[in-house]
């Protein structure tokens, strides 16, 4: 299949080119494909992470339905954190899209966050590349943040820390120091009333702290620098999507303005291909094959492959 064959296929298609990247990922006929979709990347692609229960399905439906409107195809990952190759519950299967079965521009996946510690499992990447060259908005799922299992942040454009009404999860969030991972934080369940106030507000000052200095290598208030954006939603009752939208949009036009867009993939795609080289050889097949360059929109995996010959 090559990639004209994916995007004219609908959902059928995606789906088989899924099934060969799990069954076949090495083959050449699939990373072909993935060659030719890393080279024809569509749109954003938004990383949704926070703590189980906060309420990330039910904002993924929300945000889905008002791309939709807007005329976007959306991709869905959802990445499930405990599930084994085969079993464990999807996170998918929670995502509000039932009656969207028939809608070819909506995909909705869920992988395992298997094979890899410290980053997303290979698959998911490839994957997310597959879709990004077929849906201009690809939605990516995980639970946690900052050191977890799986972060986001290797394989999103823009990412959304969601936290919940009074759980103390802003301070944790700066404890961790992990302040500098999300572009917008989201308080949920905005329909709670006062905590969720409450939470905005420690949230916005536990920012400004950290943020009062500027970020690290950028200076505050300059063009190249994005300040995070805080705000609160009820995906419950549909109200504030639209803020979230509209920050979205914004971040993905600073990225493209600030020619970051090109920087962040390309800085992505070498951690995964070294994350992929050291998961297959090891850290001694690492330093055998010497040092990983990857040379600007060169495809990680076409790039993988050569490596792996030598
Ligand atoms: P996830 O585990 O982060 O994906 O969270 P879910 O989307 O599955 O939601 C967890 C629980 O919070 C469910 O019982 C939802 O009905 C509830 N929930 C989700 N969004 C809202 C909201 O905006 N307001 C309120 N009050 N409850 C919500």
């Amino acid at each position: 299949m090559n990639l004209q064959a994916l995007r004219d296929g609908g959902k059928a298609a995606m789906a088989r080119a899924l099934a060969d990247l799990e069954r076949h990922g090495q083959s050449d006929t699939v990373r072909r494909l993935l060659d030719e979709a890393h080279a024809h990347p569509l749109g954003q692609v938004v990383g949704f992470t926070g703590p189980p229960g906060v309420g990330k399905s039910t904002l993924l439906g929300r945000v889905v339905a008002a791309y939709r409107q807007q005329g976007h195809g959306v991709g869905v990952i959802a990445v499930d954190p405990s599930s084994k190759r085969s079993g464990g519950a999807l996170l998918g299967d929670r995502l509000r899209l039932r009656g969207d079965a028939a809608d070819q521009k909506v995909f909705v996946r869920s992988m395992a966050a298997r094979d890899r510690l410290g980053g997303l499992a290979d698959l998911t990447v490839a994957a997310m590349v597959l879709m990004r060259a077929v849906y201009d908005r690809v939605l990516i799922e995980t639970v946690g943040v900052g050191q977890s299992e799986c972060d986001v942040a290797d394989v999103a454009d823009s990412v959304v820390f969601c936290v919940q009404p009074g759980s103390g999860d802003s301070l944790q969030f700066m404890k961790a120091g992990i302040v500098e991972i999300p572009h917008i934080a989201v308080v949920t369940k905005a329909d709670m009333g006062a905590p969720a106030r409450r939470t905005l507000a420690d949230l916005k000052g536990a920012l400004s702290l950290a943020q009062g200095g500027g970020r690290k290598g950028q200076a505050t208030g300059s063009s190249d620098s994005w300040q995070v954006q805080c705000l609160t939603l009820s995906a419950g009752e549909g109200s504030g999507i639209d803020d979230l939208i509209t920050q979205l949009d914004k971040h993905f036009d600073f990225l493209s303005q600030e020619d970051l867009l090109d920087h962040t993939r390309q800085s992505q795609a070498r951690g995964w291909l070294e994350d992929s080289l050291k998961d297959r050889f090891g850290r001694e097949g690492l330093r055998r094959i010497g040092p990983v360059d990857l040379a600007p929109g060169q495809s990680p995996f076409a790039r993988m492959h050569e490596l792996a010959q030598r």
